[in-house]
């Protein structure tokens, strides 16, 4: 240890001085950001205490001098007097025409159809979601700066798994305008299941169900190797604790017999209403049993509107939305080919699961109890802020994740020399992305896999990395088996892959050190020849796929032959194999796909009324099949 440390001035005097970084969830009703202090992830709040900044932007007329916009709790306060410039909900148009909003003429400002992305009216002008986020991201990256008294390094923002493309670039442009660095956009759920931890517990698959204000999210994550999967993602993108609120009110105004109320109310009083019925709501998720109960108390310009609220009223008037939600993650359980008893945990997120009917309808559902010791509203922010303390380095344990991208594509070869991408250029790495495949002939027992790196279609222009067997496929029908092929990239960009048939189980896999031995240059070289040779590409690809539908044609017309030539006359016979021949002959021979389609079209209209006969049989061998057992 050093005596004396000298530093020079401006220069930190320590060395390990920690870097500001931060997790923030930009959610489409409340945003928080959250840092990893002393060891633990914590919300910061505001100077009044409150973690919560609501995601509402209000603009002022520009006569009105000063900063010409509320955010946050301010904004709120105006929704009621000043619905058409109090912006709420915005992310809901982030990266979206306007055609693309669901319910968009619900929403109490006007959205203006602009090419790339909708934008609003607004007293102030027209404002795009970008900026109105950005105002929101700004004032969290103030209150992180203020509680630091230091410049924010970056920060990990999170966003729905379904955010495609446009919406995530969208958050990102957002977060410049903000001035904040990003260190990585992660998954909502993925950043909920990190919070719990999840990312060190035993790998599997895990169900993070999301209700928050306007939206429902269910998404199923598979854990492996320390990295999250989405195996699949679903939900209602028009359901959330805002129609609870309605349903309550809804339900107030029959008892009162004021649903008049419903059609005629004016802005001001329908305001009040449902923050009343809001307010109700969430003060019902207290009550536990049915000897006490909640005031609805509403004073309206045009009256009043009183009741008092039990427990299991406010059941009664939600029930269906809740079962909506199940309806959702009962399909999210299908598309991931999953039963109940294969999920290893349940993960709760948003303010809205914060009703107990809805966690009575989750532990219902999964036979488990969901995991729910972290608030429920801050949850995400939490995961982020982890996972961005660790990507600024400050992890003491010193496993620091690398920031890194993914420099090339990476894929598999598939029939014809083709290369099928699974793990498109510049992702962030770690990841874990699978893709489903199946085999090519009837009865193929084995399927080589060959790994490879690049941005051309054809093997024969992208790095060979790897190549495997996976072997000890039960003999199938062509097409039947399921052979799911997963790249998993770890923090270090070290690649594995394996390939697993699903039925069996059986499994093989491999690694693979994929930017290993290539240069900057090399990189640059082969992305150039990418662009370039693009056009060139398609065509390529067009004819290999071409010619590999003529292929499986003329392979599944003779299989068809060989287990019932017998339904066929003899020239009816000869007729299916000259259009045979006449299919590779030209699959062979030319070098237009279009003609090699024309001619696997042809035999695919020759042979339809063979297939129908197929089918007849097939049905009448299964009915005498029947009989036989009834007898
Ligand atoms: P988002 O992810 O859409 O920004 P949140 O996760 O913050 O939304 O959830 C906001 C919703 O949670 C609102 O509808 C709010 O009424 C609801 N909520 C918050 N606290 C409670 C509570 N105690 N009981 C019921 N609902 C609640
Ligand atoms: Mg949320």
């Amino acid at each position: 240890m050093a005596l004396l440390q000298i530093s020079e001035p401006g220069q930190s005097p320590d060395p390990h001085q920690r870097r500001v970084a931060v997790g923030i969830d930009l959610g489409t009703t409340h945003s928080l950001v959250a840092a990893v202090r002393h060891g633990v992830a914590e919300c910061l709040p505001d100077e009044q205490g409150r973690p919560i900044l609501p995601s509402v932007v209000r603009y002022l007329p520009p006569e009105a001098g000063g900063a010409g916009r509320q955010i946050g709790f301010d904004a709120l306060a105006a929704q009621v007097t000043d619905p058409a410039n109090t912006l709420s909900s915005i992310k809901r148009l982030m990266g979206r025409k306007r055609a693309d909003v669901v319910q968009v003429d619900q929403l109490p400002y006007t959205v203006l159809d602009r090419p790339g992305m909708a934008t609003v009216q607004t007293v102030a002008g027209e404002k795009t979601p970008v900026e109105v986020s950005a105002e929101i991201l700004a004032t969290l990256r103030f209150r992180a700066e203020d509680t630091f008294d230091n410049e924010l390094f970056g920060a990990v923002i999170t966003v729905p798994a379904y955010f495609d493309d446009a919406q995530r670039q969208a958050t990102k442009d957002a977060a410049k305008l903000a001035g904040i660095p990003v260190l990585r956009l992660i998954n909502e759920p993925t950043a909920a299941a990190i919070a719990y931890g999840l990312d060190n517990a035993s790998e599997g698959v895990y169900a993070v169900y999301d209700l928050g204000g306007g939206t429902f999210d269910i998404s199923i994550l598979r854990l492996t190797q320390g990295v999250f999967e989405v195996v699949s993602t679903g939900g209602d993108s028009a359901l959330g604790g805002d129609d609870y609120d309605r349903a309550l009110l809804t339900w107030v105004l029959t008892q009162t017999g004021q649903t008049e109320l419903l059609n005629t109310a004016s802005a001001t009083d329908r305001a009040r209403l449902l923050y009343t019925a809001r307010q109700v709501k969430e003060s019902i998720s207290t009550l536990a049993t049915d000897s006490e109960f909640i005031a609805f108390n509403a004073m309206l310009e045009s009256g009043e509107v009183s009741f008092d609220v039990k427990l299991s009223d406010f059941t009664d008037a939600t029930q269906a939305l809740t079962a909506r939600t199940m309806v959702a993650v009962r399909k999210a359980m299908r598309d991931a080919g999953l039963a109940k008893d294969d999920i290893k945990g349940v993960v709760l997120v948003g303010g809205s699961t914060r009703m107990p009917v809805v966690r009575q309808a989750v532990e219902a559902f999964f036979g488990q109890p969901p995991l729910l010791n972290l608030n429920p509203d801050e949850v995400v922010a939490l995961g982020a802020a982890i996972q961005a303390n660790q990507l600024a380095g400050n992890n003491p344990d010193g496993d620091l994740l690398l920031l890194d991208v993914i420099p090339l594509s990476l894929g598999i070869e598939t029939m014809g020399g083709l290369v099928e991408r699974i793990v498109p250029r510049n992702s962030t790495i770690p990841t874990a992305l699978a893709q489903d495949f199946t085999t090519y002939k009837d009865g193929q027992t084995a399927l080589a896999l060959h790994v490879l790196q690049g941005e051309r279609d054809l093997v024969a222009d992208c790095r060979s990395l790897a190549r495997f067997e996976l072997r000890g496929i039960p003999p199938m029908a062509a097409g039947a088996a399921r052979i799911r092929v997963t790249f998993t990239i770890d923090a270090d960009g070290l690649l594995s892959v394996s390939a697993k048939e699903q039925g069996t189980g059986v499994e093989a896999r491999i690694d693979v050190k994929p930017s290993y031995g290539l240069s900057d240059e090399q990189i640059a070289t082969m992305l150039q020849e990418s662009f370039t040779t693009a056009q060139a590409d398609m065509k390529a690809r067009a004819l290999v796929e071409a010619r590999v539908d003529a292929d499986r044609m003329v392979e599944a017309t003779l299989s068809a032959l060989r287990a019932d030539s017998d339904l066929l006359s003899a020239d009816e016979q000869t007729a299916v194999h000259a259009l045979m021949d006449t299919v590779r002959r030209v699959a062979t021979g030319s070098e237009d796909a279009a003609d090699i389609e024309a001619a696997t079209q042809a035999l695919a209209k020759g042979t339809e009324a063979f297939a129908a006969m197929r089918m007849n049989r097939g049905i009448s061998r299964a009915l005498a099949g029947t009989r036989i057992d009834a007898f």
